[in-house]
């Protein structure tokens, strides 16, 4: 290569890492194509596209460098960060699952001994925090997309593969968000195969003989559990209904729609809800007793004035939150950060129609009382579009009439 050439080769990469830097994604898009030659090159500072790319938390940037083969393991800076450890300090989960998607190795450690969701820790980025550590890679999930033995079926179906891995790395572990998830992912209809997955995920886990992790272990049983939950819904609506299909309007099922109910119904002050009742009997059901894991639970749930056993799980799998937790959730399934909130009462807040819909048997109750006593939300931020509680009145009469 003459000397010009090399310069030109230079100046294209440098205005690449400054399109990066600017989050211009059209520049970038525009420079990338003029670019001769490999995607890992990099700066001054030993730091190449990619890992530009994901301390910037740009998820389009990043998809478009693995897509040309950025090599995530190709690492020249100095503090041996990967891209996973920008990624963790961005922020931005979606970007971590991308480089995890891509094979990176979550355990590796840059020069102070920190791995990425350590990295992520400390900077108070929980749900990255939450997405490194519930990763599964796919490629582990692929035995059960295989007949094992003398059987002739898989337990689950090759086409639904992707489903299963989304299913399993979900990071949310309300039992609302599990059922939608296994409406929204297809796998409803392939509940009994799941269950049994999950429970050989939980028994290979713990049976390994190095690196168990035993937290990984009590998710997939705590999973297994809730699929059985929401089976036993489907034998009950089955029965009541015999021959009927179960799919309703728009592949939402009845059964599902009861497990939703029946996790969100608060009883009477002193009698234990169904949710609170169900995750007691999962954790006893735990088939590995000595685990630290079992144990953590199991004395924290035995404590005067327990927390709600759903919190009590979610702080065994995912840890407790290091930092004053002012992060609001959809009442209905639990996600984070709900940008919608009931228009009449400002109390509460949901991911969409949908989780409000759902939510509704239950909030109708306190929503039209008087708010004298309680603080009227001040945190206005992130709310989009109010539902508007009204309309939503009317067309489940609609419904109820139809
Ligand atoms: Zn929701
Ligand atoms: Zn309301």
């Amino acid at each position: 290569m003459d000397q010009e050439n090399k310069n030109q080769l230079n100046d294209v990469q440098s205005q690449i890492f400054d399109r990066i830097s600017k989050n211009d994604i059209n520049g970038f898009k525009q420079l990338i194509t003029q670019l001769k030659g490999s995607v890992d090159f990099v700066d001054n500072d030993g730091m190449t596209p990619l890992q530009h790319a994901c301390c910037k938390g740009n998820r389009e940037a990043v998809q478009i460098l693995l897509d040309m083969g950025a090599d995530i393991n190709f690492n020249k800076h100095g503090a041996d960060y990967t891209p996973l450890h920008f990624a963790a300090l961005s922020g931005n989960t979606e970007v971590c699952r991308l480089v995890l998607d891509a094979g990176i190795n979550p355990n590796s450690l840059n020069s102070v001994s920190r791995t990425a969701s350590q990295m992520a820790a400390f900077v108070g980025n929980h749900s990255c925090v939450e997405t490194i550590n519930n990763y599964v890679p796919r490629t582990g999930l692929e035995y059960y997309t295989r007949p094992q033995g003398q059987h002739k079926e898989p337990l689950i179906l090759p086409a639904l593969l992707d489903a299963f891995h989304q299913f399993v790395i979900e990071i949310n572990l309300h039992p609302v968000r599990i059922a939608l998830n296994l409406q929204s992912l297809g796998l409803v209809k392939h509940l009994p195969g799941l269950k049994k997955a999950l429970e050989h995920m939980c028994e290979k886990e713990m049976k390994k003989t190095n690196d168990v992790n035993e937290l990984m272990a009590f998710k997939f049983h705590y999973l297994r559990w809730i699929v059985g939950e929401v089976m036993r819904c489907e034998e009950q609506c089955k029965a009541q209904r015999k021959e009927k299909s179960s799919e309703g309007e728009g592949g939402k099922h009845d059964f599902i729609e009861l497990f939703i109910k029946r996790v969100l119904k608060e009883n009477k002050l002193g009698q234990l809800d169904y949710l609170e009742f169900t995750l007691r009997d999962c954790v006893r059901e735990f088939p590995f007793r000595e685990c630290t894991v079992f144990r953590r639970v199991v004395s924290e749930l035995a404590a005067k004035d327990p927390h709600p056993a759903l919190f009590v799980f979610r702080n065994a799998i995912n840890g407790h939150r290091s930092f004053a937790d002012e992060t609001c959730y959809c009442s209905s399934c639990g996600n984070e950060k709900p940008d919608k909130k009931c228009s009449k009462c400002k109390q509460v807040k949901y991911c969409d129609r949908e989780c409000q819909r759902l939510h509704w048997f239950m909030h109708k109750k306190t929503c039209a009382r008087p708010t004298s006593n309680v603080t009227a939300s001040t945190s206005t931020s992130a709310v989009r579009e109010p539902i508007d509680t009204a309309e939503l009145q009317e067309e489940l009469a609609k419904m109820a009439t139809s």
